[in-house]
């Protein structure tokens, strides 16, 4: 049985039709990761997936449950983490996840060993009577994951949980949700970062209110025929040093970055010195042209023409 199961499934605001005909199926035990742009509409997906949205038209069901008919099922199966902070940052660690599950129903004395547990599992046991106050946003996140694993939730979904995160934290967090993963949660996370779909056993890309293409990682990269990313700082932008960087990319596939451009390219040794003789030829030398392997955000580039991040 699926983990998640979505079927033609609509959602507008008004005259703002935002989900057109999405259908996704995340089996039980997968680590599923969500890549759009902002405002494609991942937030719409998982507030239907838990059941704080209804749907306009479609069918979603999670492990069988439908999320309209059997709402209180679902929501008994699911732990949600919504991108804002939601633990309470004047009680320690540990009185918020006591707090959770009494809520769920637990006594007074599962809810303390469940706290020491959990907290163990995300990684803060030596943290657990300090206020949340004090904690850094990566400590405040992972004992937020900690609220949703409380027995009996056996779904985990994730909305954007490593904004504000510094790398090493975001690595941090991703690993310690592989590590939930592994041990037999399912997860589905939705991202507008690259890096952390790549954790995922499976990644969609939703885009135009449906799900255009999905694959394991390296099969997405495989599949988009990417061989190298050429990343060129140029000291100005604007038409003239595109028309001459556009010939050099597959397909005509150039993308403006902060620095200069970034282009998709099949033999970029060959490219590398002409690309620098071109720009040089119209006066714009380069500070910095290098390639790269390709990541996901640049496989969501090639496969929808749309940068993940603007
Ligand atoms: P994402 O999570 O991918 O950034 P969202 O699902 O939050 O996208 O939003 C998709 C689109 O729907 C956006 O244009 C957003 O402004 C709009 N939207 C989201 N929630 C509402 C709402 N409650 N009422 C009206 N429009 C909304």
């Amino acid at each position: 049985m699926s983990a998640i199961w979505v079927d033609g499934l609509f959602k507008s605001y008004g005259d703002l039709e935002v989900l057109k005909g999405l259908d996704l199926e995340v089996n039980k035990g997968e680590f599923y990761a969500l890549m759009g742009r902002n405002g494609s509409g991942k937030t719409t997906l998982t507030s239907i997936i838990s059941c704080t949205s209804p749907p306009t038209k479609g069918s979603v069901k999670v492990q069988g449950y439908d999320v309209v008919g059997k709402a209180d099922e679902v929501k008994r199966l699911i732990g949600y983490i919504p991108q804002e902070n939601f633990s309470c940052s004047k009680l320690t660690g540990k009185e918020n996840l006591v707090y959770f599950a009494r809520l769920f129903g637990f006594s007074k004395k599962e809810a303390r060993g469940l706290a020491t547990e959990l907290l163990e599992r995300v990684g803060l046991a030596g943290d657990a009577d300090r206020r949340v106050l004090v904690y850094s946003g990566g400590m405040r996140k992972r004992l937020e994951v900690a609220t949703a694993l409380l027995p009996g939730i056996e779904v985990l979904l994730l909305d954007e949980p490593t904004t504000g995160l510094d790398p090493s934290a975001r690595k941090e967090f991703l690993g310690m949700l592989r590590d939930v993963n592994e041990e037999g949660t399912t997860i589905f996370l939705v991202t507008h970062i690259g890096e952390d779909a790549e954790v995922a056993s499976r990644v969609g890309f939703i885009e135009g209110g449906k799900i255009v293409l999905e694959g394991e990682p390296e099969r997405l990269r495989d599949g988009s025929r990417l061989r190298n990313v050429i990343e060129v700082e140029t000291p100005f932008k604007g038409v003239s040093v595109a028309s001459v960087l556009r010939p050099f990319s597959d397909e005509g596939r150039l993308q403006e970055t902060e620095e200069g451009y970034m282009l998709y390219c099949f033999e970029p040794e060959e490219s590398l010195p002409r690309i620098v003789r071109a720009l040089d030829g119209i006066g714009c030398q380069a500070k910095r042209v290098e390639t790269r392997a390709p990541s996901l955000e640049d496989v969501f580039f090639k496969a929808t023409s749309k940068p993940l991040r603007s």
